[in-house]
């Protein structure tokens, strides 16, 4: 069995800037499920595992930018499992100086490390990365493999998705959580009661999320997406966004990470100031994890002169 189904601890947050307004809220911590294979992508990669291994193969190969949670959550997974991993990376400039590339961005250290081999593509044709063609090319160079999606989404991701909410759950009236390519709500949706609503916050700009989780569920109502706090885009981050993460941390003890858990933070906090939820209202927000970003982060952030993430 790979990463055994596992529910995570419970608490609750007790904020400056949300006292006394009448709601609670509380986050389910999925990003302590295991040290490096990390909140969300612990549960996407679970039955992509099993199938790979359903289907005898031994190599995953999968996508992302060089900063990717999921980059880093594959390879650690392959290297557990037995599994060789190929990471196609966005940005063929990244390969000029490999080392000192490798050297420099966490992420990618701690895959290289962990033994994944990367590729990496030019960003025109790392668009093409869902093309029949594009993946031919890949496997005349690389033999066979089980193909893991950008970021990990597929059925089976949303499969381990629906195991995020326990039964104990259903007493909150709110799931909240951040969106990237959409599957981690679609499981989050799959497993509501028909009490309770999802919100997600997606971390990048564009329409076209809502078309891509109706892919993955089964329900039309309870859920929805609000498109207020992607901060100007994905890995887009403000001098506002990181105080809020750094203040947050400070009183409350809980990392968040700057590409989506602190912006779906951000958006909860700030919806519950302006009114947006009822009195008595019980909020779940889900940390997905993401921690492991922070370092590359700061490194951009010191490059910019700007604050760290503390
Ligand atoms: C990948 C990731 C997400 C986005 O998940 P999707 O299933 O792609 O929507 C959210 N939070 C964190 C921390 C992530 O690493």
């Amino acid at each position: 069995m790979f990463l055994e189904n596992k529910n995570s601890r419970i608490q609750q947050i007790h904020f400056s800037e949300i006292e006394n307004c009448g709601v609670s809220l509380f986050i389910k911590r999925e990003d302590e499920l295991h040290p490096f294979i990390s909140g969300n992508k612990y549960r996407k990669l679970k039955y992509n595992l099993a199938e790979a291994a359903k289907q005898q193969k031994n190599t995953l190969l999968t996508f992302g930018g060089a900063y990717s949670n999921h980059i880093a959550a594959a390879a650690a997974a392959g290297f557990a499992y037995n599994f060789k991993t190929i990471g196609i990376i966005r940005g063929d400039e990244l390969a000029n100086n490999l080392e000192e590339t490798i050297q420099n961005n966490p992420t990618l250290k701690f895959a290289s490390e962990h033994n994944m081999q990367f590729e990496f593509v030019s960003r025109s044709a790392y668009r093409n990365k869902t093309e029949s063609e594009f993946i031919a090319l890949l496997q005349e160079k690389f033999g066979d493999f089980y193909l893991v999606p950008e970021g990990g989404t597929n059925k089976f991701a949303v499969k381990g998705c629906e195991e995020i909410l326990a039964e104990e759950d259903a007493k909150y009236d709110f799931i909240c959580c951040a969106v990237g390519t959409g599957g981690t709500i679609s499981g989050i949706i799959n497993s509501l009661k028909n009490h309770q609503n999802a919100i997600g916050f997606p971390a990048l700009k564009g329409d076209f999320l809502s078309q891509e989780i109706k892919k993955y569920i089964l329900k039309t109502e309870n859920w929805s997406l609000n498109t207020n706090y992607h901060f100007g885009g994905y890995a887009k981050v403000s001098e506002e966004l990181i105080i809020f993460i750094n203040k947050f941390k400070k009183e409350t003890k809980i990392p968040l990470d700057p590409v989506y858990t602190g912006k779906m933070m951000f958006g909860i906090v700030d919806l519950i100031k302006k009114g947006f939820f009822e009195k008595g209202t019980k909020i779940l927000a889900i940390h997905t994890g993401g921690l492991q970003g922070i370092d590359g982060m700061n490194q951009l952030l010191e490059k910019k002169n700007l604050a760290q993430i503390v």
